[in-house]
C-alpha cells in the first residue's frame, strides 16, 4: 500500500459538506431553512413558541393529552406545559416498554426581563427597568433595536399578549450608552463592567403631558399603555414581559450561506426535531419532542427540564399501554438538541481547533459539556456516541464532533443531565453557533438542515 493509501484507510479526512450535498439536497435545505426563518420571526419568545407548536401540532391532526386516554400505534399527542413548554409524540409500533426515542430542545434564550416594577421617570425619561435573563454580555445590548414581547395579567383576572417593536409601523424601543467623548472612565472598565445590570434601562418615551404635575412623561407612557392595553401600573406587578432584540431574520453573506437572528439558541435544534415530527408516519418506537422552557437559567422551575412534568406526560402514554414508566426511560434515548459553539478564527485561542464544531460540517456532536474537568457534564459513553453515530451514518447525515472549547477557558450544560438522571442514554447534539447569545447569533443553513435530518434519523432509529 502506498501512504497515499494507507491515509485513505486509517485517517479521518472531514469534509466541508458543499462538498457533498447533491443538488436535491441543497433544494431541500434552501426551503427548510426557508420555513424555519419563518418560524424565528414569530417566535422569540418561549410563550411564542410553544403558542406556534400548539397551533401547528393541532392542524397537523395531534391532540391534546389527557389523562386515561386510549391510545394507539400512529396517534399524535402534545401536552401544552401552561403556555411555557410544549411535550408532543407520535406513538410507535412497538411497546413503550421498549423505550422511546426524545429529542428535546428548549425555546427560552437570552433576554432582558421586565422588572415587576419596571416604569420609572429620570431626567424627563420614562424608563422600564429590567434583570436580564441568561447569560448576556452586557454591552451588546445598548443602542440596538428592542422589542418588547410578553403577557400582562390584569387586576380582574383577563391577560393581553403584548407585541412592540416588530411590525414596520412599530416604535422600537432602546438602551443607551455613553459617547465615547466622555467615555474615558468607561473604557478603563472591563467588558463585564463597562455596562452593568442596572444600566440597562429601556427607554419608553420623552413627551410630557402638558399641564401641570410631577412624572409628566411616564404617566403619558402609562396612559399610551391603558389606552392600547387596558392596563394600570399595578399590572405589571402580574405580567411577563421580556425586551427582545427587534426585526425578522436576515439571511447573512454574499452567498446567503448563513442565518442571523435572535435566539438560534436553542430554537434552531427546536425546530429541527419538531418539524419531522409534524408529518411522521408510525414510527417503531415512540417518537417524543421536547420544547423546554428555562434551559438559559439552569432547566429550573414548572417548565424547565427539570420538572416532573415530563414524567407526568410519559406517564400517561405508559399507562395507556399498562408499562412502568421506569422501565420506558430505562429503554430510551436521548438526543439533547442543542448549539454548539463554532470555530471562531477571530478568536482561535479559546477552541481547540481538532475538537471543535465548524460551520458547514454537518450537525454538532458533543460528548460532554461541562467545566474544569468536565463538572457538571453528561459525558456519553462510547456505545452512546456509536448509537449515533451509526444512526446518522446510515441515514447519510453529515455529523462532526464538538467540545466547547479550550479546556479550562470556560464552559457550559445543556438538558442532557437531567434527562440522563432519569436513567435515558443522552447525547448532545446541535447546530454550531457563531455569536451564540449575542442579540444575533449565527448559524449555517447546511448546519440546520443537518440537524432536521439527525432528529429524524433519531425518531426512527
Ligand atoms: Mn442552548
Ligand atoms: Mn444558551
Amino acid at each position: 500500500m502506498t501512504n497515499e493509501e494507507l491515509r485513505e484507510s486509517l485517517l479521518m479526512s472531514p469534509k466541508n459538506g458543499y462538498a457533498v450535498l447533491t443538488d436535491a439536497q441543497r433544494a431541500e435545505m434552501e426551503d427548510y431553512c426557508k420555513r424555519y426563518m419563518t418560524f424565528m420571526d414569530l417566535c422569540k419568545t418561549e410563550r411564542e413558541a410553544t403558542a406556534w407548536a400548539v397551533a401547528t401540532a393541532e392542524a397537523n391532526g395531534f391532540k391534546a393529552l389527557t389523562p386515561g386516554m386510549e391510545l394507539k400505534a400512529g396517534d399524535k399527542v402534545y401536552y401544552d406545559n401552561r403556555g411555557k413548554s410544549i411535550l408532543l409524540a407520535v406513538i410507535g409500533s412497538e411497546p413503550l416498554s421498549e423505550g422511546a426515542n426524545i429529542c428535546a430542545a428548549h425555546v427560552d434564550s437570552p433576554r432582558l426581563d421586565v422588572k415587576p416594577n419596571p416604569l420609572y421617570e429620570d431626567g424627563e425619561i420614562a424608563y422600564l427597568k429590567t434583570h436580564y435573563y441568561g447569560g448576556i454580555k452586557k454591552y451588546q445590548w445598548p443602542t440596538i433595536p428592542l422589542a418588547i414581547h410578553g403577557v400582562i395579567c390584569r387586576k380582574d383576572g383577563s391577560s393581553v399578549t403584548v407585541t412592540i417593536g416588530e411590525d414596520d409601523t412599530d416604535p422600537v424601543l432602546m438602551v443607551s450608552d455613553l459617547l465615547p467623548h466622555l467615555a474615558a472612565d468607561q473604557m478603563k472598565k472591563t467588558l463585564a463592567e463597562g455596562i452593568v445590570g442596572e444600566q440597562l434601562n429601556v427607554i419608553m418615551g420623552t413627551a410630557p403631558l402638558t399641564g401641570e404635575g410631577t412624572d409628566l412623561v411616564k404617566l403619558n407612557i402609562m396612559k399610551l399603555l391603558n389606552e392600547k392595553y387596558g392596563i394600570i401600573e399595578s399590572d405589571f406587578l402580574s405580567a411577563e414581559l421580556c425586551i427582545v432584540p427587534a426585526g425578522k431574520c436576515r439571511e447573512v453573506g454574499l452567498d446567503r450561506s448563513l442565518i442571523g437572528a435572535y435566539g438560534h439558541d436553542d430554537r434552531v435544534c427546536a425546530f429541527a426535531e419538531i418539524e419531522p415530527l409534524l408529518t411522521m408516519d408510525t414510527p417503531t418506537h415512540t417518537a417524543v419532542c421536547i420544547l423546554a422552557d428555562k434551559e438559559e437559567i439552569g432547566s429550573v422551575g414548572i417548565s424547565g427540564m427539570k420538572s416532573k412534568v415530563f414524567e407526568y406526560f410519559m406517564e400517561i402514554l405508559c399507562d395507556s399501554q399498562n408499562v412502568k414508566l421506569s422501565q420506558c426511560f430505562a429503554n430510551s434515548f436521548c438526543l439533547s438538541a442543542d448549539v454548539s459553539n463554532a470555530y471562531d478564527p477571530n478568536f482561535p485561542e479559546v477552541h481547540d481547533r481538532r475538537n471543535n464544531s465548524i460551520l458547514n460540517y454537518g450537525v454538532a456532536i458533543c460528548k460532554y459539556t461541562g467545566s474544569r474537568g468536565k463538572g457538571g457534564a453528561s459525558d456519553a459513553s462510547a456505545e452512546a456516541m456509536s448509537h449515533v453515530r451509526t444512526t446518522l451514518e446510515n441515514a447519510g447525515v453529515l455529523w462532526q464532533i464538538a467540545t466547547l472549547g479550550k479546556v479550562d477557558q470556560g464552559g457550559g450544560g445543556t438538558v442532557a443531565a437531567y434527562m440522563a438522571d432519569r436513567n435515558i442514554v443522552t447525547v448532545d447534539a446541535g447546530v454550531p453557533v457563531l455569536s451564540m447569545h449575542a442579540p444575533i447569533e449565527l448559524v449555517s443553513k447546511l448546519d440546520c438542515y443537518m440537524t432536521m435530518l439527525a432528529c429524524k434519523a433519531i425518531y426512527l432509529a
